[in-house]
C-alpha cells in the first residue's frame, strides 16, 4: 500500500484467473489432506473394530481349540442349566496320560492332538444347548442334551470312541484315549455349579483310577 509503484499493474481480467487459480488450488489441497484424514480415519477404525471383536472373541474362547472356555462355561451353567437343568448333562474328560505323549511325540504333537479333539468335540454338538469346553490343560467338557441317563452315556461312549479313534499323520502308531464322569444336571443335589463341577470331578477321578479309556457316571456306581 505504500509504495504501489513497486507493484505491477495488471489487468481486472488476469486478477480474477489468479485468484480462481488460487482457489482451485486451494481445493485440491484441502481435498487431498481431508481424504488423507479420513482414510487414516477408517483404516485406524477397522483396525479397532478388529482388536475388538478379536478380544471378545478370546474372552469366551480357548486360543488353541477355538473351543469355549472354562469362564464362558461357568456363566453358561449358571444361566443356562441351573434355571432349568432337565435334560442337560455334563461329561467331564481327561486325556489319558498325556504327559507320556507329550515327552514321546514332542509338546507340538500333543497340542496338534488337542486341536484334533477340539475338532470332534465341536462337530460332537448336534442338539440345541450342547457345547463343548476346554476346561483347562488337557482337560474338556461336553455339555450333552439327552432325554435321560442312559442315552446321555451312549453319546458320551460314541464320542469316547471316536476319540480312540484319533490318528494324526505325523505319528500314526500314537494313541489317543479318554477317561470322563458324567452327571444328570437335574439331580436335586446340584444346587451350585459348584457342586456340580466337583461330583463330575470325582467320577472323573473314579474313572482313571478304575483303569482308564472309560466313562463312569452316577447310575454306575
Ligand atoms: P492322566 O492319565 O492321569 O490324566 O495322566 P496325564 O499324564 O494325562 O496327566 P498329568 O496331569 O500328569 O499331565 C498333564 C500334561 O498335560 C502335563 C502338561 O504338560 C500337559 N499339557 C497341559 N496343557 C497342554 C497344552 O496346551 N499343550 C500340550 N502339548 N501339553 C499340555
Ligand atoms: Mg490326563
Ligand atoms: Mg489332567
Amino acid at each position: 500500500w505504500d509504495h504501489p509503484e513497486v507493484s505491477t499493474q495488471v489487468s481486472p481480467d488476469y486478477t480474477i484467473r489468479d485468484i480462481m487459480m488460487s482457489f482451485v488450488i486451494l481445493s485440491g489441497l484441502m481435498f487431498c489432506i481431508v481424504s488423507y484424514l479420513l482414510k487414516a480415519y477408517y483404516q485406524e477404525k477397522r483396525s479397532k473394530d478388529e482388536l475388538i471383536q478379536k478380544l471378545d472373541f478370546y474372552s469366551t474362547h480357548d486360543p488353541l481349540t477355538g473351543l469355549h472356555n472354562r469362564r464362558y462355561f461357568i456363566d453358561y451353567i449358571k444361566e443356562k442349566i441351573l434355571p432349568s437343568p432337565k435334560n442337560f448333562f455334563i461329561l467331564m474328560y481327561d486325556v489319558d496320560h498325556f504327559k507320556k505323549l507329550n515327552d514321546t511325540y514332542g509338546h507340538l504333537f500333543g497340542d496338534k492332538v488337542l486341536a484334533r479333539i477340539g475338532e470332534m468335540a465341536k462337530a460332537f454338538c448336534l442338539e440345541p444347548g450342547e457345547i463343548s469346553v476346554r476346561y483347562g490343560g488337557e482337560e474338556f467338557i461336553q455339555v450333552i442334551v439327552a432325554p435321560d441317563i442312559e442315552h446321555a452315556f451312549a453319546r458320551a461312549e460314541t464320542f469316547r470312541n471316536s476319540i480312540s479313534s484319533i490318528s494324526l499323520f505325523e505319528e500314526p502308531s500314537a494313541k489317543v484315549h479318554i477317561s470322563g464322569g458324567l452327571i444328570d444336571c437335574s439331580d436335586t443335589k446340584f444346587a451350585s455349579h459348584n457342586r456340580m463341577l466337583s461330583s463330575v470331578d470325582a467320577l472323573l477321578y473314579l474313572a482313571k483310577t478304575n483303569g482308564r479309556n472309560k466313562i463312569v457316571h452316577q447310575e454306575s456306581l
